[in-house]
C-alpha cells in the first residue's frame, strides 16, 4: 500500500522516518470507496522539522534576485501543463469530479501561476523625491518569512496554487498542509516545484489533520497562515493564528444564490445553473445552490427546464470521459447531504427531482447521488441556512427582485451571487448594492480571474486581503517605508524641536 509522506527540506520523507510515529489515514476512491493510498498524518515535531527547514532556507531565499525566483515559476508553468493529465488524474480519483473539471481546476491554478511571473512588476515599491530638503522617501515591500497554508478537500491542486507561489515568489518560505482527503496532487505540484528548481526547505508539504494545524497556528516562527475550508474552522483558524500573532485570511464556506428575473433569457440561466449546481457535484465554495425565481412563472418555467436537463445529466466515474458529474467525496459526506434532503422533505419544501437511491452499474459502492431539486424553499430550512455541499439545488420564490436581494443579505455568508437579466438598471443596481464579495451579471460562477483577487464577504472570509491577485501581494509582503537625507556636503541642520513638516 502506497504511503502518502510530506516533502519537507527539498525530500519526500515518511512520518516513522521523522517523528518515529506511523499514524496513517485511508485515501479513497469516492467512485469506488476503495483504498488506494495511506496518507501520513503529521506529529508535532514533523511540522516543526519542516518549519525549521523553512526559516533557514529564507535568508537566502528572501535576497535572491525577484527575476532569478520567477525564473523558476516560468519552469513550473511548463512541468505543470506536461504534467496535467498525471495531476488531474490524481485529483479526480481522490475528489471524485470529473476529468474535465480537474483540467478546468488546475488551469485555474496554472493562471495564478502566470500572474505571479509579474511580481518583480509587483514589488517595484514606491518612491518619492525631495518630500523634504534634500530628503528622499521609499516603500518596499518585504517578505514575512516563513508563512503556512492550510488548504480543503474540494480544489487540491487549485487552491494551494493561490497561495504558496505567490507567497516564495515574494521572498517568503512556506510549509502547506493539503486536506488529508486528497492529498497527491498537491505533493505532486510541490515536487514538480522542487524539480523547476525551488531550493530544498524552501516548500514544505506536511500531510496531517488537527494536530498539523495546530502546531503551524501556535509555532512563533510562522508569520502568516492562508486557509480556505469550512467556516467554523476557518474562525478557528482566525482566531488562534491572530492571538498568536501571525497575519491570517481564512476563507470559509457559502450559500451562493442566483436570482432569476422574468425578462432573463430563462433557456440560458437553466443551463447555466445546471453547471453552477451539479458541476464538482456541489462541491465548490462558488457553487450556486440557491436559485431565487421573481415570479410564479418564471419559477414555473425555470423548474422545468430543469428537470429536462437533468434528466440528461450523466453521473458516473469521473474518469470516464461521459460522464457530466461524479461521487461526493466520502460515505460520510453523502451522509450528511441525503440528511440535507430529509430535512428539507420534513421541513415541508417539495422535492421535485429525487436523485436519492442513485446507482452507477459497475459503481455500486460509491458515493453517488443524482442531481436534486427543491422547490418552495424558505428562507428558514435548514437547506437554505446550511451549506449542503452536495447537488442540491433550491428554489425559492418572491414577487421583486429587492425581496430577493433582502434574502441573499439576511445569510451568514457572502462568497458569491449571480443576476440573470436582460435589464442594465437592474444588474447595476444589484452589483452595486449586494452584500457579497464576488457578483456575476449573467455568470453563475464569478469566481475572479488571476489577476484580480478572491473573496467573500461576512462569514464567508475572516481577515482583510483576498487570495491571489494584487491582494495576495500585499498578503505575503510588509510595507517598509524609509526616508533617507544626504544633505549636500557641508550643509549641517540646527536642532529641531518642533514635529518636522514642510510648512
Ligand atoms: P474543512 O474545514 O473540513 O478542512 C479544511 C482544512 O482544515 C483541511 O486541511 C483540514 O485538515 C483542516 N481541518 C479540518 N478540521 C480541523 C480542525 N478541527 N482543526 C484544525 N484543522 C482542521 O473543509 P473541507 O471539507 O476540506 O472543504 C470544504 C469547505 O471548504 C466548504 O465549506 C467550502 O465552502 C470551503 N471552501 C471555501 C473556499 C473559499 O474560497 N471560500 C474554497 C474552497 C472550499
Amino acid at each position: 500500500m502506497k504511503i502518502i509522506g510530506h516533502l519537507i527540506n527539498g525530500t519526500l520523507v515518511s512520518e516513522s522516518s521523522t517523528s518515529g510515529n506511523s499514524r496513517v489515514q485511508e485515501v479513497t476512491n469516492p467512485s469506488t470507496n476503495q483504498v488506494t493510498a495511506k496518507v501520513s498524518l503529521a506529529a508535532k515535531a514533523t511540522v516543526e522539522e519542516a518549519i525549521a527547514a523553512a526559516e533557514a532556507a529564507f535568508p537566502a531565499w528572501r535576497n535572491l534576485a525577484t527575476a532569478k525566483r520567477v525564473r523558476i515559476m516560468y519552469r513550473l508553468r511548463d512541468l505543470l501543463q506536461e504534467n496535467a493529465a498525471k495531476i488531474c488524474e490524481l485529483i479526480t480519483l481522490e475528489h471524485g469530479k470529473v476529468l474535465g473539471d480537474a483540467m478546468g481546476e488546475l488551469q485555474r491554478g496554472i493562471e495564478n501561476i502566470e500572474y505571479v511571473c509579474s511580481t518583480p512588476e509587483m514589488l517595484k515599491g514606491e518612491h518619492s523625491k525631495n518630500v523634504g530638503p534634500s530628503i528622499d522617501s521609499w516603500s518596499e515591500f518585504q517578505p514575512l518569512g516563513v508563512c503556512a497554508g492550510i488548504t480543503p478537500f474540494n480544489f487540491p491542486a487549485m487552491v494551494p496554487l493561490w497561495m504558496w507561489p505567490m507567497a516564495i515568489a515574494c521572498g517568503n518560505t512556506f510549509v502547506l498542509k493539503p486536506s488529508e482527503r486528497t492529498p497527491s496532487s498537491a505533493l505532486l505540484i510541490a515536487e514538480l516545484g522542487i524539480e523547476a528548481g525551488i531550493p530544498a526547505g524552501v516548500l514544505n508539504v506536511v500531510n496531517g489533520g488537527k494536530e498539523a494545524v495546530d502546531t503551524l497556528l501556535t509555532d512563533k516562527r510562522i508569520q502568516a497562515v492562508s486557509f480556505v475550508g469550512s467556516t467554523p474552522i476557518a474562525e478557528y483558524v482566525y482566531t488562534t493564528g491572530t492571538a498568536h500573532g501571525k497575519r491570517v485570511q481564512a476563507f470559509g464556506g457559502a450559500k451562493n444564490h442566483a436570482i432569476v428575473m422574468p425578462d432573463a433569457d430563462l433557456d440560458n440561466a437553466a443551463a447555466a445553473l445546471m453547471g453552477a449546481a451539479y458541476g464538482s457535484c456541489g462541491e465548490r465554495c462558488m457553487a450556486i445552490s440557491v436559485a431565487v425565481a421573481v415570479g410564479n412563472d418564471t419559477a414555473d418555467t425555470l423548474i422545468e427546464k430543469l428537470k429536462v436537463q437533468i434528466a440528461e445529466l450523466r453521473v458516473g466515474d469521473g474518469m470516464d470521459g461521459r460522464s457530466d458529474m461524479g461521487p461526493l467525496v466520502t460515505p460520510q459526506h453523502l451522509e450528511k447531504v441525503e440528511s440535507y434532503i430529509a430535512a428539507g422533505i420534513n421541513e415541508g419544501a417539495e422535492l421535485a427531482v429525487d436523485g436519492r437511491n442513485h446507482k452507477v452499474s459497475g459503481y455500486e459502492k460509491g458515493n453517488y447521488l443524482g442531481a436534486c431539486l427543491f422547490d418552495r424553499v424558505t428562507p428558514e430550512m435548514s437547506i437554505h441556512s446550511g451549506e449542503i455541499f452536495g447537488p442540491v439545488l433550491c428554489i425559492m420564490r418572491v414577487e421583486t427582485m429587492q425581496e430577493a436581494m433582502d434574502i441573499i443579505d439576511a445569510h451568514e455568508y457572502g462568497n458569491g451571487t449571480c443576476l440573470f437579466t436582460r435589464d442594465g438598471e437592474a444588474a447595476r443596481y444589484f452589483s452595486d448594492n449586494i452584500k457579497v464579495g464576488m457578483v456575476g451579471i449573467n455568470v453563475p460562477l464569478p469566481v475572479p480571474v488571476a489577476h484580480h483577487s478572491f473573496g467573500g464577504w461576512k462569514r464567508s472570509l475572516f481577515g482583510d486581503l483576498h487570495a491571489y491577485g494584487p491582494d495576495s501581494v500585499r498578503f505575503y509582503t510588509k510595507r517598509k517605508t524609509i526616508t533617507q537625507r544626504w544633505p549636500a556636503s557641508g550643509v549641517r541642520e540646527g536642532i529641531q524641536f518642533s514635529f518636522p513638516s514642510n510648512q
